[in-house]
């Protein structure tokens, strides 16, 4: 047991942000910090597994927002690693919708339901607007006032309805990554995966060998369950019964995690910051594979995304075939998400490769083969994620944000969900992590100048009782040759942080 450790920072979580924020801060000279990451790896919503002969992404799949005025900093991580990525054209997903006997609705057809489906978006939302707007004048809370949504019925509304609030009109608009970076997507098709990037990037300031972190400061398996804050600093307790503690704590939890029960706080977190986490909603997003003996869906031009259009909202409705990725590979994809990802979560497999051969042979008739394999993820079931990423109401109040990303005490947060402008991308996370260890650098720099201050002022005090000064100095030192790497950095530190923070 290694416990207990006094550090400058914990990190807790070593996915995207966690990473990056730890990057930050050794870049700044604060080498003594400690990385605890719940799972045993790092990389945490960006994950590779091998399924069929390839290696298919689990979370995030695509660099979004790339082609644009500004570089997508994901994008540039994805181009110095030399990762392999293919251009996605999703665009003409809505005329390849296919009915329940297996025909596909025709071309007009699906184009009038897409521009009724968008109309009728773009109306509810300006009526939303309208009202916020109204509310604001009565000082009510208006993240909380929606109108009920317009209601598609037939199977391709629900379809097209599916694809537009569920993918296309998730974010509130305009999208900043497309705006910033541009609206082109890629897919990462690479065998040493999307999380490859983060490896990379952990490289720069953890200590590695042949492509294995071997840096004490990460340690994988510690699942945080308990966060204690006084003046002075923040204690961690782990579920394996070690305890670590720091001045300052980074939490990249997710928002799931967040709402969940896995982490408590002492004292508890304000209500603020409780009520802004609460009203944040989380999006499930579920990627099922499956592999097949041969092909037996087209696979020309355009033709890459598919949807199946049924009663149910949802059911197995966006489909990809994984050609351009990894050709010869035959695996489909199908996306479902929250209540269907939930539903699906909770079976077994055997029952969703049922239902999902059921929906494949309405498409394309009774003779295909069985797929030979099946892949579900359950992001909602895992307790170290609780679901894919953060959603933040259409028509929000800018406050919830604020909140969400606030520091208490000497708790930071970072995360996707902190990321005003990119949350719920990869980009995001990496973005808000910057940001969390830049400003956690500032606060460190304040301190060290009012303790400093304070110093000062101490002296002619200290002057009268040279004696007893002297004698904590030489213990100080002596302590050091005592203790561990940590302590003496973290002692180090007390006498004087390296120059790069001062
Ligand atoms: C299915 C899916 C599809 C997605 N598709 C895309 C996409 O195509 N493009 C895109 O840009 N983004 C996509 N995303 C979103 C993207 O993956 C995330 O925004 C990003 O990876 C989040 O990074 P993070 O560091 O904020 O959080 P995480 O990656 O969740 O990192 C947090 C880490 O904290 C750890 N942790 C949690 N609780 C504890 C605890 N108590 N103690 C210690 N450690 C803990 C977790 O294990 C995890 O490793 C997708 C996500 C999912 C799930």
């Amino acid at each position: 047991m290694d416990s207990p450790s006094r550090y400058s920072v914990i990190i807790i979580g070593a996915g995207v942000s966690g990473l990056s924020a730890a990057k930050v801060l050794t870049e700044n000279g604060l080498e003594d910090l400690v990385i605890l990451e719940a799972s045993d790896r790092i990389g945490g919503r960006v994950r590779k597994e091998d399924f069929g002969g390839v290696s298919v992404e689990l979370g995030a799949g695509w660099i979004a927002g790339v082609g644009g005025k500004e570089s997508n900093p994901v994008w540039e991580l994805a181009n110095q690693s030399g990762l392999r990525t293919r251009f996605s054209d999703y665009s003409n997903a809505r005329y390849n919708i296919y009915d329940r006997s297996g025909k596909i609705f025709p071309s007009g057809l699906a184009a009038d339901s897409y521009k009724k489906a968008v109309d009728s978006a773009m109306q509810q939302l300006r009526k939303e607007e309208a009202v916020r707007g109204e509310v604001r004048g009565s000082g009510c809370d208006v993240s909380r006032v929606t109108e009920p949504p317009s209601s598609p019925k037939t199977p391709i509304e629900l379809a097209i309805d599916f694809i537009l609030h569920d993918f296309e009109m998730a974010e509130v608009e305009p999208i900043s990554t497309y705006v910033d970076f541009g609206e082109q997507e890629y897919l990462v098709a690479d065998e040493r995966g999307y999380e490859y990037l983060l490896y990379k990037m952990a490289e720069d300031f953890l200590f590695t060998s042949e492509g294995n972190i071997l840096d004490s400061r990460l340690k994988l398996n510690k699942v945080v369950r308990e966060l204690q804050q006084s003046r002075n600093g923040v204690k961690v307790l782990t579920e394996d019964g070690c305890v670590y503690e720091a001045n300052y704590v980074v939490l990249s939890a997710s928002i799931g995690v967040l709402q969940s029960d896995l982490i408590s706080f002492r004292p508890p977190l304000p209500r603020w910051k409780m009520e802004a986490i609460e009203t944040c909603d989380v999006m499930v997003y579920t990627k099922i594979f499956l592999k097949f003996p041969y092909k037996f869906w087209p696979c020309g031009p355009e033709k890459e995304f598919f949807i199946y259009a049924h009663e149910r909202r949802g059911y197995y409705t966006f489909w990809q075939h994984m050609e351009n990725a990894f050709p010869g590979s035959n695996i489909l994809v199908v996306t479902l998400t929250n209540g269907e990802s939930k539903r699906v979560e909770a079976q077994s497999d055997e029952e969703t490769l049922k239902e999902a051969m059921g929906v494949l042979r309405d498409m394309f008739g009774p003779n295909i083969p069985n797929a030979t394999d099946i892949l579900v993820p359950r992001w909602w079931n895992n307790r170290f994620q609780r679901g894919s990423y953060s959603n933040y109401p259409i028509i929000s109040n800018p406050l919830l944000f604020q909140n969400i990303k606030a520091p208490v005490g000497r708790i930071f947060f970072t995360g996707e969900h902190t990321s005003e402008r990119f949350n719920g991308y990869v980009h995001g996370g990496y973005l808000a992590g910057i940001d969390t260890g830049k400003a956690l650098i500032e606060e460190i720099r304040k301190e060290r100048k009012s303790d400093q201050s304070s110093n000062n002022l101490l002296e002619p005090l200290l002057a009268l009782t040279g004696s007893t000064l002297t004698l904590t100095q030489t213990e100080a030192v002596s302590n050091l040759h005592k203790c561990d790497l940590p302590t003496q950095l973290y002692l180090s530190g007390k006498l004087g942080l390296p120059e790069a923070i001062l």
